[in-house]
C-alpha cells in the first residue's frame, strides 16, 4: 500500500518537473561519432594538472611588487612628477610610489586600507629597501618616513588618470617583455606543436565586469519617510553586463589577455588590458565593443611577440574576428556558438559516386541521410593539417579523408578566409561563405580542443581572483578610467608574483 502511494507520488512529483520543464526543440540533425585523426589521436595525452598554488601572503605580494625593476622603470617614464609645494600635498612622493600605492590597493582590499598599511614603519621599510635595491641609496634615504596616505593618493589620482592610455601602453610592453624574458612566446625555444602548443605559447583572453563602489543609478532620491533629498555618487560609466554568457552584473567591462607556464602555480602574466564598451555608440563613441577590443590587445601582442602560436577566447569572437589572426599565422581556439547550424561547404563529384560535404560543430561533415527526417553528419577525420606560407597571409587547410565504398577521396578543405569566400553573392549581396565562422583550424569537440578549452579556466581564475581581491567583489573606483586603472595595479601584482616566484620549483 505505502510502496504503491510513494510510486504514485514520486511519479506525479516526474510529472510536475516535467511540466514545468521548458519542452526541448528536438533537433533536426545528429553528429556522427567523433573519428580518431590528428585531432583527436590515439594515445592522446591530456594535459598533465597544475600542482597547487601555495597562498602567497600579503606581505609577500607586496615584496614581489617592490623587487619588480619593471615597476620603477614604467613609472618613472610615464607617470607626472608632482611639482613641490601643490596644495594639498605636503609630503611629496615620487611617481613610481603611486604605482606602488595602485598596487597595495590591489593587496590590502582598499585605498583607504592601502594607505593605512604603508604606514606602518617596517612594511614601509619593506618598500624603502625595494627603492634601495633599484635605484640607490640616495633616492631610498630621500623617501618620507612613512608611506603616503590615502589623501595624498586621491590628491595624485587625477594625474594618474591623464596619462592613463601611456601607462597601460608601458605596461602592457613591459609586460610583454617580462613573458619573454621568462620563455613564453618563444620563437626559438620548444615550443610544441600546431596542434598542441607549449601551455606557455598560448594567450588567453576574457572579459570581466569590474562592479562600482555602488549600485546606485540615481543621483538624488528623496526619503520616503522624512522627505529629505539625499545625493549619490553615480558611475555613469557602469551598465548592466552580461558575464560569462549568463550572468547578468552590474559594472564596467575590463579585457585581459594572459598566459602561463606549464604546471607552474603563480605563473600566470597578463599581457595586456583594457577597458571596452558596453553602452550604445550614441552614448560613449569612444569606446570599443569588447570583441574588436580583444582583437586589438591581441594584434599589439603579436606586433611585440611574433612567437605566439595560439589564442584562445570565448564565444565573443566569430569568423570575422579570427580571420585577420588566421591570416596572421596564429591558431585561433574559441567555442562553438551555441547557435551554429550545419553549412553547405561543397559537392564532390567523382566519376562513379558523389559526397556532399557540410560543416557542423566547426569542421567538415558528410551529410547521410536517415530515417525520421533526421540528418546525420559525419565528421570527417582530418589526416593533416598542412599551412602555406605565403606574401601577405598564412593558408592553413583540413587534409580530410571522405570514407567510400570505391575507396576513401582525399581532399584539401581551407580553414581560412579565402578569396572566394569574401566575394560578395550577387543573389544576397554578402560575402559567400563565413568560412572561419563554420570551420575551425582546431575543431572543439576533438580531444586537442577539449585541451585548449581547458586553458580558458585560468583566465576565469584570474577574473575571480580580481572580484575576490577587492570587498565585496568591488573595485574602489569610479567610472571606466578608474576601473581600468586599479585592474592595471592587480596586473602588476599577478606579474610580480611570477616573477618573484618564478624560481620555485613546483611542489
Ligand atoms: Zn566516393
Amino acid at each position: 500500500m505505502t510502496t504503491a502511494s510513494s510510486s504514485r507520488r514520486k511519479k506525479a512529483l516526474a510529472t510536475n518537473v516535467r511540466k514545468r520543464a521548458r519542452p526541448k526543440k528536438k533537433p533536426d540533425w545528429i553528429m556522427g561519432a567523433i573519428p580518431e585523426d590528428i585531432f583527436s589521436p590515439a594515445h592522446f595525452d591530456p594535459e598533465p594538472k597544475c600542482p597547487e598554488a601555495r597562498p602567497v601572503p600579503d606581505l609577500e605580494r607586496l615584496r614581489h611588487v617592490v623587487a619588480n625593476p619593471a615597476v620603477y622603470e614604467v613609472a618613472t617614464a610615464v607617470l607626472p612628477h608632482k611639482l613641490p609645494g601643490t596644495r594639498g600635498c605636503p609630503a611629496s612622493y615620487p611617481p613610481y610610489v603611486y604605482l606602488i600605492y595602485i598596487c597595495a590597493i590591489a593587496i590590502y582590499d582598499t585605498a583607504r586600507s592601502a594607505g593605512a598599511t604603508l604606514q606602518d614603519a617596517a612594511l614601509w621599510d619593506v618598500v624603502r629597501e625595494g627603492v634601495r635595491r633599484h635605484l640607490g641609496d640616495a633616492e631610498a634615504d630621500a623617501l618620507p618616513d612613512t608611506g603616503p596616505r590615502r589623501y595624498h593618493w586621491t590628491g595624485y589620482q587625477p594625474k594618474m588618470l591623464d596619462v592613463l592610455p601611456q601607462l597601460r601602453d608601458a605596461s602592457r610592453d613591459a609586460w610583454i617583455a617580462q613573458a619573454l624574458a621568462m620563455g613564453c612566446l618563444s620563437e626559438t625555444r620548444p615550443r610544441g606543436s600546431r596542434l598542441r602548443p607549449d601551455r606557455s605559447q598560448v594567450v588567453h583572453g576574457d572579459a570581466t565586469v569590474v562592479r562600482p563602489p555602488s549600485d546606485q543609478t540615481e543621483e538624488t532620491t528623496r526619503d520616503e519617510k522624512t522627505g529629505e533629498l539625499r545625493r549619490h555618487r553615480v558611475d555613469h560609466d557602469a551598465g548592466l553586463q552580461i558575464e560569462g554568457g549568463d550572468r547578468t552584473v552590474y559594472g564596467k567591462k575590463i579585457v585581459t589577455m594572459a598566459l602561463r607556464r606549464a604546471q607552474t602555480p603563480h605563473s600566470r602574466i597578463v599581457l595586456n588590458m583594457d577597458s571596452a564598451r558596453h553602452r550604445s555608440p550614441e552614448d560613449d563613441p569612444d569606446r570599443e565593443e569588447e570583441a574588436s577590443t580583444t582583437l586589438r590587445l591581441a594584434h599589439e601582442i603579436l606586433d611585440r611577440a611574433p612567437g605566439v602560436l595560439a589564442f584562445t577566447q570565448d564565444t565573443v569572437w566569430r569568423g570575422k574576428h579570427r580571420a585577420p589572426l588566421i591570416a596572421h599565422g596564429v591558431t585561433v581556439f574559441t567555442r562553438q556558438h551555441d547557435g551554429a547550424t550545419p553549412r553547405p561547404l561543397k559537392h564532390y563529384v567523382y566519376r562513379r559516386c558523389n559526397h556532399r560535404i557540410y560543416t557542423a560543430t566547426g569542421r567538415a561533415c558528410e551529410l547521410l541521410p536517415t530515417v525520421d527526417g533526421v540528418s546525420l553528419y559525419n565528421p570527417l577525420p582530418v589526416r593533416d593539417d598542412p599551412v602555406r606560407e605565403g606574401k601577405k597571409s598564412f593558408r592553413f587547410y583540413h587534409d580530410v579523408e571522405i570514407p567510400c565504398p570505391h575507396g576513401p577521396h582525399r581532399e584539401l578543405i581551407p580553414v581560412y578566409e579565402t578569396r572566394e569566400d569574401r566575394e560578395l553573392d550577387p543573389r544576397t549581396r554578402r560575402p559567400r561563405f563565413n568560412r572561419t565562422e563554420h570551420i575551425r583550424q582546431i575543431p572543439p569537440l576533438t580531444d586537442y580542443g577539449r585541451r585548449l578549452l581547458g586553458f580558458r579556466q585560468d583566465s576565469e581564475s584570474h577574473h575571480s581572483n580580481l572580484d575576490y581581491t577587492h570587498r565585496d567583489k568591488r573595485v574602489p573606483a569610479y567610472g571606466t578610467d578608474g576601473a581600468l586603472l586599479l585592474c592595471l595595479g592587480h596586473a602588476w601584482v599577478t606579474n610580480s608574483i611570477a616573477l618573484g616566484t618564478a624560481h620555485e620549483r613546483p611542489h
